[in-house]
């Protein structure tokens, strides 16, 4: 059941320009196309351009607005952000929201066999591509007034848990980073942040790290949207530093 039964108003985000990361699936995928159902120019970033291009096509077919912006988080450098946030400000002129979704899930393994190149690129997708990525945007985001910054988190981005090495060091790692950043933006009106505990949902993610279970027991992603939307909105303004559980 959800725990989150926020309704989005048709034109919550009317006006806005909203950037996801790991739009082309799952959770990603359906937060892009809850944001442009209601309103927002919604730009998508990630490294399959085959499957951005059908979730571009799924928003404009319904009458929303989108963009695709490809890049490998795994590979991108500080320039390739700062060129992605100069991008934004010329096409766009302002960001309003910033949904850090893309992960990475690794392998799950006892500390002691963990693989060490796993390791860092699950840190890297999960954790500095992250801060890049909200470094580059942060001064955009301000100048464009009542911004939104939703981080994602994990249940064991809050207690670690057995076999989930790097991925849960790297939700801890989120957790932390949504903190700092919400405290340095406390005092102004401009930007606020927060995390979203999308809990479990069916995505191929979920699939590889609970090969056994039986998808249909699961929320479908664009079931856990709503709290994304109330995240992103106005209705929301006076949020910050908040660790949210879509479920
Ligand atoms: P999916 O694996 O379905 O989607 C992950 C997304 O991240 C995809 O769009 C993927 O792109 C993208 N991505 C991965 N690596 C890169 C990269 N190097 N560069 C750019 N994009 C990349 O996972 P979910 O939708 O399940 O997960 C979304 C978020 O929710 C993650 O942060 C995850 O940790 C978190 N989460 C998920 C839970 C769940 O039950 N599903 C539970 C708790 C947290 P591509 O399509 O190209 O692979």
């Amino acid at each position: 059941m959800l725990k989150f039964d926020y309704i989005a108003a048709p034109d919550l985000l009317a006006g806005r320009v909203v950037l996801v990361s790991g739009a082309s699936d799952g959770i990603g995928k359906a937060v892009a196309v809850a944001a442009a159902g209601v309103g927002a120019t919604t730009v998508l970033l990630g490294r399959t351009v085959r499957k951005l291009e059908q979730v571009y096509d799924d928003i404009t077919a319904a009458g929303g607005d989108a963009a695709i912006y490809p890049l490998d988080m795994l590979g991108a450098a500080a320039d390739d952000y700062d060129n992605l946030s100069a991008t934004l400000e010329t096409e766009f002129g302002a960001l309003h929201g910033l949904v850090n979704n893309a992960g990475l899930l690794g392998n799950l393994s006892p500390v002691e066999h963990y693989d060490l190149e796993i390791w860092a690129k699950v840190m890297q997708v999960n954790v500095t591509a992250t801060f890049l990525l909200t470094r580059a945007c942060l001064p955009l985001m301000k100048q464009s007034g009542g911004a939104s910054i939703i981080f994602t988190s994990s249940g064991v981005g809050r207690r670690g848990r057995a076999y989930w090495g790097a991925y849960a060091v790297s939700k801890f790692a989120t957790e932390g980073m949504m903190q700092v950043v919400a405290d340095e933006t406390a005092q102004s009106a401009s930007v606020r942040a927060n995390c979203i505990n999308p809990g479990a949902v069916r995505t191929h993610m979920r699939a590889a790290a609970y090969p056994a279970e039986n998808p249909d027991t699961l929320l479908r992603p664009d079931e856990v949207t709503p709290p994304y939307l109330y995240l992103l909105g106005a209705d929301s303004a006076d949020i910050n530093g908040q660790s949210m559980d879509a479920q």
